[in-house]
């Protein structure tokens, strides 16, 4: 028997309740490997799995966790075997399938990634999906014609997980960061992470009838979307593209007119850490390994354990974790 934090609805009031609960290997879903779970992490979508699933979870009693790093125990998959070091993001782990919420998981082999050489299990999890989504939102931009020295990168919700990681990214890219946070207490934080500028959310919290504003940002990565992203658009550079990650600000792009693609050749990409093919994962995971320093990463992690689970879910729902969560499962 081992720990899991287990969601439970009851059937009657409709309600969830999430605790932590002795489990056992015949209890894990169908898998082809058999992982001992080091550290899973929380996820903005591991809120909305501890608290009543959001339409996410698909069937309970329920262990949530979208990410985990650990140790291979057993695999019927050539590709894998015991002692393996791995790490998994995605593919509705954590949400259709049980998570990295306890000390042991079992999963489909075309899930995992090894974990590229000079990154343990608790470094891979400060990086978590939240960092693999901003290394992917970094690539996308590069592939779209960022580089150095073009001008300053906007990143929007910049304490928060994927902003975090993003900022130290392109900081030690050699990019002039400029971080978008309604947390004032958090600019020291991010200047430590590279950021060279700090924006006030509230600078691009109001809807303005203009069509364009005037160019600043050579790129960006956005976690809030909403009000802010519709500003955030037209005060693009000619040509350059935002990296659209993530919704913490709204489902909507408010605001926004088709000016800035028109007239400024403004691209907006879609980023998708869920359902990423293998080949893209382990060269996300390599040159996170190469572009992340890892000691910004350690100034972003707050240590937590399976019984701190229920209320980290519901301050990320609310804007308030800063940085990364690493969640000692064996803690
Ligand atoms: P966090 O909660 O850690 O960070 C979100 C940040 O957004 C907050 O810290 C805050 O930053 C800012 N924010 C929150 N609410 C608002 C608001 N109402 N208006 C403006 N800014 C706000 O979440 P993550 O970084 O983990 O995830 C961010 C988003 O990305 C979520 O929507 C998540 O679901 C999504 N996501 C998408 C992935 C993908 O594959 N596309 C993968 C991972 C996450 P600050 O305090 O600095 O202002």
């Amino acid at each position: 028997m081992f720990n899991a934090l287990v969601v439970q609805k009851d059937e009657d009031s409709g309600k969830t309740s999430a605790a932590v609960k002795q489990i056992g290997e015949d209890d894990l879903p169908h898998g082809e490997v058999t992982v001992a779970v080091d550290y899973s992490t929380v996820n903005y979508k591991d809120g909305l799995c501890i608290g009543p699933g959001g339409g996410l979870v698909r069937k309970y009693p329920h262990v949530p966790g979208i990410d985990f790093a650990g140790t291979v125990e057993e695999s019927s998959d050539d590709r894998y075997k015991p002692g393996d070091k791995v790490v998994l993001t995605g593919w509705r782990v954590g949400e259709a399938h049980w998570g990295g919420y306890a000390q042991k998981a079992r999963v489909l082999a075309d899930w995992l990634v090894p974990l590229p050489q000079g990154i343990d299990t608790r470094q891979a999890m400060a990086v978590g999906t939240a960092g693999l989504t901003a290394m992917l939102a970094v690539m996308a931009l590069e592939d779209h014609g960022l580089r150095p020295g073009r001008g300053p990168v906007l990143v929007t919700g910049a304490a928060g997980g994927v902003g975090s990681v993003a900022t130290a990214i392109l900081a030690n890219l050699g990019h002039d960061v400029a971080a978008v946070t309604g947390r004032p207490e958090t600019e020291e934080y991010l200047k430590g992470l590279g950021a060279t500028q700090i924006v006030q959310r509230d600078e691009l919290s109001e809807v303005t009838k203009k069509p364009l504003e005037s160019e600043q940002w050579a790129g960006c990565v956005d976690a809030v979307a909403g009000v802010m992203l519709g500003r955030v658009l037209k005060q693009m550079k000619y040509g350059t593209s935002v990296a659209a990650i993530g919704l913490a600000g709204g489902a909507a792009i408010e605001g926004a007119l088709i000016t800035p693609f028109i007239l400024r050749g403004v691209n907006l990409l879609g980023i998708d850490s869920v359902m990423q093919p293998y080949d893209n994962r382990v060269r996300a995971w390599e040159r996170i390994a190469r572009d992340l320093p890892m000691d910004k990463l350690e100034a972003m992690v707050q240590p937590a354990t399976l019984s701190d689970l229920p209320g980290l879910g519901r301050d990320i729902l609310k804007g308030q974790v800063k940085g990364r969560v690493v969640v000692d499962v064996n803690a």
